[in-house]
Parts: structure tokens; C-alpha cells; sequence
């Protein structure tokens, strides 16, 4: 390692434009900060152009916000395409540097298809599972800025779209409890105020009421649905079911 290595990051989560994250997976990652963990967030692309944005400052500027509110260690914005964000071999390796450079034990990647909306949702999903991979990958350092592989302990999807349908094979449902921090979520997503204005505040109902109804199928205020490739396991099944 050298003096130059950054911090380590517990968590990494993975959107393909600002405010994919915060829409579907915010209320945890705010929970993981008041935890004590370190979180970071990359952005794939910058998320412009898009319609009712002034340009990529103010966008920007919004995510920086929004990462604020969070209290989140680090927001990064990729110089990947907005728009035409594909599954390609170069997309793999920016990301799987990022990866190799912060080296998260959890990353939280984008986790269904988002038909009707961006398909780059689902091409992040697919860039994030080969990063992951890519990341771990010995004798290969100079596809990465010489930085030396990293393995990923786990890997979660969150779901952006409709949360009760279209989410992979449910090998490993979670729902974390977000009822502290469902306020701080919908905040940092405000923060969006360009993508969000009055006529779109629709938003705000649909996620209020997907956490409302997720935490109460599972007894408590809100949640956000997390979904494991692998099924998940518990050390200790007490502190599991009653904490
Ligand atoms: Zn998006």
C-alpha cells in the first residue's frame, strides 16, 4: 500500500445517475452512517442531459447535497454516459479501480430493470456484478492504476422501480428497518429539486408508502427491500429476530 492509499470505505453503493441511490436504498445508507460505518457512493455517470435540469453544476451541486444529508464519506460521479451507459469492458474496469482503491466489504449495486424508465439501471446492475469480479482479480494490476486486487466480501441489491415486483430471484430478501431514518431519505432525495419539482411529487407518495407498507409486513414503521445473491446467514439467530 502506499502513503497515497485513501481510507478504507465499509460500504460502497452503486447508482447508475445521482439520485438513483438515495431513491432506493437512502434510508439505509443513513442508518449505516449513524452506525458508525464509512459509506461511500459512486454515481456511474453524472445523470445529463436530462429534461428539467439546467446543466451538470446544478446537478452535481444536488448530489453533493444530497450525500450531505446522508452523511455519507464520499460521493464520486464516473465520466461514464448518461443515456448510453453499456456493460462494456472499459465500464467494468472504472468502476473495479474505484473498488480496488476504497475497498469496501459491502457493495450495494442496482438490482432489477427499470422498464418504462432508463434502461441504464440494468446495465449498472450488470457493470457492478463484473466490477465486483474484476476487483478481486489476481495478475491483472495493470488493467487497474497498479492497484492491487481487493475482495469484496458481499454484495446486496436495492431496487429501484416498483419495489414489490421485477427484483431477481429472491434468494436472500432483507428488509432494514428505516423508520429513524425514512425523514432523512426523503430529504436527500428534495435535495433533487430539479428532477423533482411540484408536478413529480408523486415520488414522494410512492416511496413513502412502499416503506410504510414494506416495515409493516415485517412489524415495524418503514423499511427499504435489499436482496442477497447468495442466501444470507446469521452468526447469531437471537440478536437476528429480536434486535
Ligand atoms: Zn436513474
Amino acid at each position: 500500500m502506499t502513503n497515497s492509499t485513501p481510507p478504507q470505505l465499509d460500504v460502497i453503493a452503486v447508482g447508475a445517475h445521482p439520485d438513483d441511490v438515495e431513491i432506493a436504498c437512502g434510508g439505509t445508507l443513513a442508518k449505516l452512517v449513524d452506525a458508525g460505518h464509512r459509506v461511500g457512493i459512486i454515481d456511474l455517470t453524472d445523470g445529463e442531459p436530462t429534461p428539467l435540469s439546467p446543466g451538470p453544476d446544478m446537478r452535481l451541486a444536488e448530489a453533493q447535497a444530497a450525500a450531505e444529508v446522508l452523511g455519507v464519506q464520499l460521493r464520486r460521479t464516473l465520466d461514464l454516459p448518461n443515456r448510453r451507459l453499456f456493460d462494456t469492458f472499459e465500464a467494468r474496469v472504472k468502476l473495479a479501480v474505484e473498488f480496488r482503491r476504497y475497498r469496501p466489504r459491502l457493495v450495494i449495486g442496482l438490482g432489477d430493470r427499470t422498464p418504462m424508465a432508463s434502461p441504464d439501471h440494468w446495465q449498472a446492475m450488470q457493470i457492478t456484478d463484473a466490477a465486483v469480479f474484476y476487483s478481486r482479480l489476481t495478475k491483472w494490476d495493470d488493467q487497474f492504476d497498479h492497484l492491487p486486487p481487493h475482495t469484496i466480501a458481499r454484495q446486496i441489491y436495492c431496487t429501484l422501480g416498483q419495489p414489490l415486483s421485477g427484483v431477481p430471484v429472491p434468494s436472500g430478501q432483507l428488509l432494514v428497518d428505516i423508520s429513524d431514518t425514512l425523514a432523512r431519505k426523503e430529504a436527500a432525495i428534495r435535495c433533487y429539486a430539479t428532477q423533482f419539482p411540484p408536478e413529480k411529487h408523486i415520488l414522494f407518495d410512492r416511496i413513502d408508502s412502499s416503506a410504510r407498507y414494506l416495515g409493516r409486513t415485517a412489524g415495524v414503521e418503514a423499511a427499504e427491500l435489499l436482496v442477497s445473491p447468495r442466501p444470507v446467514v446469521t452468526m447469531d439467530l437471537m440478536k437476528a429476530l429480536f434486535e
